[in-house]
């Protein structure tokens, strides 16, 4: 069930990376600075704050030197839109998240955030800008408190609790033993799939990005906390440029564009209904899986 699993992985450890760096953590991960991620050029600068529009203009890329993994992709995101990204697996959907990221760099075409080339912005200033929830929540031995502060390291109790209640967590939380300062197991067991993503939800929301990468989670959640999660999500999601790679309809349906993505191109694009009438990949797609789940 698990499709993304090594793409996301590496997604996952970056992310831990970027995170004990912008927030300043002395953490140290197990995972090393990858030899192929790129490093500043001289000229970039650091970027304080942008609202989230996001371009790319033909981008091409490979991993290694075979053909282009992606190829030629074009679109237009305005700030606070949500895109979905559809495809099936080894389509490209990660890999666009990848070097929006800039975890690589194109070998042509550019990706602009706000209308600046993100290769002139520090990787520093640039991965700031992102949040993620992903199926894989990284937890660490600690309360839950300290696991949801993680998404911002200097932010008060207050604050930590206020994005735990945005995110549907509080009410579990308050069920522990001892409550915030009930201490997790590295692995997170005891509590469930679900719960996970809530506190993931909440440390996206403590963190506040303007851009917000979502690798939506394929069930293995109760309906109740299902239901939890999807309200705390639209909630993280508003006002705010998000991708998703997205397996649930009802996320895509509600999506302002879905790209599908097909052997490292976009097939189509548009809305869910354009996209029906248009009678293709997207509605073979669609039927296919019986109006629940595309790709
Ligand atoms: P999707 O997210 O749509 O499942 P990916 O972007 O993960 O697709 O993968 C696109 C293609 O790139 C696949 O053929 C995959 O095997 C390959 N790929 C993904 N990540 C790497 C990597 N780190 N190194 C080499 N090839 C990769």
């Amino acid at each position: 069930a698990r499709q993304f699993t090594r793409p996301l992985h590496d997604l996952a450890n970056q992310y831990n990376q970027l995170l004990s760096a912008v927030a300043g953590a002395e953490r140290v991960y197990e995972v090393l600075e990858e030899e192929k991620e790129e490093i500043d050029e001289i000229h970039a600068a650091p970027v304080e704050r942008v609202k989230g529009n996001v371009e790319f203009q033909n981008v091409s890329f490979s991993y290694g030197r075979d053909e282009n993994t992606i190829k030629n992709i074009c679109f237009q995101v305005e700030n606070g839109q949500t895109v979905a990204l559809v495809g099936p697996t080894g389509a490209g959907k990660s890999t666009i998240i990848n070097l929006l990221m800039r975890f690589y760099k194109p070998q042509s075409g550019t990706i602009l955030i706000d209308g600046k080339n993100i290769q002139t912005i520090t990787r520093e200033s640039l991965r700031s800008f992102y949040g993620f929830v992903l199926q894989d929540v990284y937890l660490f031995e600690g309360t839950f408190r300290e696991n949801i502060r993680y998404g911002k390291l200097d932010a008060t109790d207050e604050e930590v609790e206020e994005a735990a209640k945005k995110a549907n967590a509080h009410s579990f939380i308050m069920k522990l033993p001892n409550g915030y300062d009930t201490k997790l197991t590295e692995d997170g067991s005891g509590i469930s799939q679900g719960q996970k993503q809530l506190l993931s939800v909440a440390r996206a929301i403590l963190r506040n990005p303007s851009i917000l990468i979502l690798d939506e989670a394929m069930s293995n959640i109760d309906t109740v906390t299902e239901i939890k999660l999807q309200e705390a999500l639209q909630r993280l999601m508003q006002n705010r440029t998000t991708f998703v790679i997205a397996h649930r309809l009802n996320t895509i349906q509600n999506a302002d564009q879905i790209l599908v993505v097909y052997e490292g191109e976009i097939a189509e694009r548009g809305t869910h209904e354009t996209l029906l009438k248009k009678k293709g990949l997207y509605y073979q797609m669609y039927k296919q899986k019986e109006n629940t789940i595309v790709v």
